[in-house]
């Protein structure tokens, strides 16, 4: 991470040194930092400027729910879901010509992505994480699904078929280095998804833990600029029942959360997420933005 002292602003899409409007980051946490969103005078992409230093840094995901609610148990229904859906994005661009698919889930969190991907992609796979939450990597440890659990990319020295990042980039002063990176960890014809939150600015009370806000022309142009090809490109969704759930949770605490789980439970009972695929189709909301690539040779 660049220190402030050190930088100028960049943005982080574009590397376009100049932004035309400045606002405040809608934290809890950043108040004192100086941080505000800077938006690029060429791309529009709203960043965080100046970035944060590492104490900021720590202090930030300490302090969100983010870091928690990655392997909290009631979270795990959410996880498998999304990662069906995932999964089913990506299964008819992984090559043919593998026998076995090595994945490499950067950010895996809990590792929810390790059980579904054998299935939908109907091969063998070798699933490595990295991930430096310490809450998941005491669960990725126990789960038989995972390989090899590193703690940074530099510590991976395998070649890729499939690499993850899944809601990492928004997190990221600067993407296009984790791009790079996963993109020489992957072997000819490997491909990378990628999947993070369409312009949450727009629609969220409080912008963190984020620190890059794209729109999919925004992400397209950074894989391009950091040597992938785009496979296919698509917005996605909540099914709106989902939405009204988690707007209950905000509203009224640990009621509405079991409300959820009672609604998951029917949900999974009557297997009404299999005969409308799950999150893959819910396109109504458009909050998330979900891509396959392919290294560009
Ligand atoms: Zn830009």
């Amino acid at each position: 991470m660049t220190s402030k002292s050190q930088s100028q602003y960049r943005c982080p899409v574009c590397m376009c040194p100049r932004f035309v409007a400045v606002k405040p980051y809608a934290s809890t946490t950043l108040r004192s930092s100086g941080a505000s969103l800077h938006k690029c005078a060429s791309c529009g992409c709203w960043s965080l400027w100046p970035h944060l230093d590492m104490e900021e840094t720590q202090k930030f995901y300490e302090t969100s729910p983010w870091s928690e609610s990655l392997v909290k148990k009631e979270n795990e229904s959410h996880f498998v879901l999304q990662s069906q859906a995932r999964c089913r994005f990506i299964a008819p661009f992984v090559s043919e010509a593998v026998n076995v698919v090595n994945v490499l889930d950067f950010g895996s969190g809990a590792g929810a992505m390790g059980d579904i991907v054998p299935s939908a992609v109907r091969k063998t796979v070798v699933y490595d994480v990295v991930e430096i939450n310490p809450e998941a990597v005491k669960l990725l440890k126990g789960r038989s699904s995972v390989a090899s659990v590193f703690q940074t990319i530099d510590a991976v020295s395998g070649r890729y078929d499939l690499a993850i990042a899944s809601h990492v980039l928004e997190h990221m002063f600067e993407p296009e280095i984790l791009l790079r990176s996963l993109r020489d960890r992957l072997s000819p014809g490997g491909i990378l998804f990628v999947e993070v939150p369409n312009e949450d600015w727009r629609f969220k009370t409080t912008n963190e833990p984020h620190v890059v806000f794209f729109s999919q022309p925004m992400l397209v142009h950074l894989l391009n600029r950091a040597g992938f090809t785009v496979l296919r490109a698509a917005t996605c969704g909540r099914r709106v029942l989902d939405l009204i759930m988690a707007r209950r949770i905000s509203l009224n605490g640990r009621i509405a959360r079991s409300v959820c789980l009672v609604y998951f439970a029917l949900q999974k009972l009557m297997r009404i997420y299999e005969e409308d695929e799950g999150y893959a189709r819910y396109g109504g909301d458009r909050r998330w933005i979900r891509v396959v690539c392919r290294r560009t040779d």
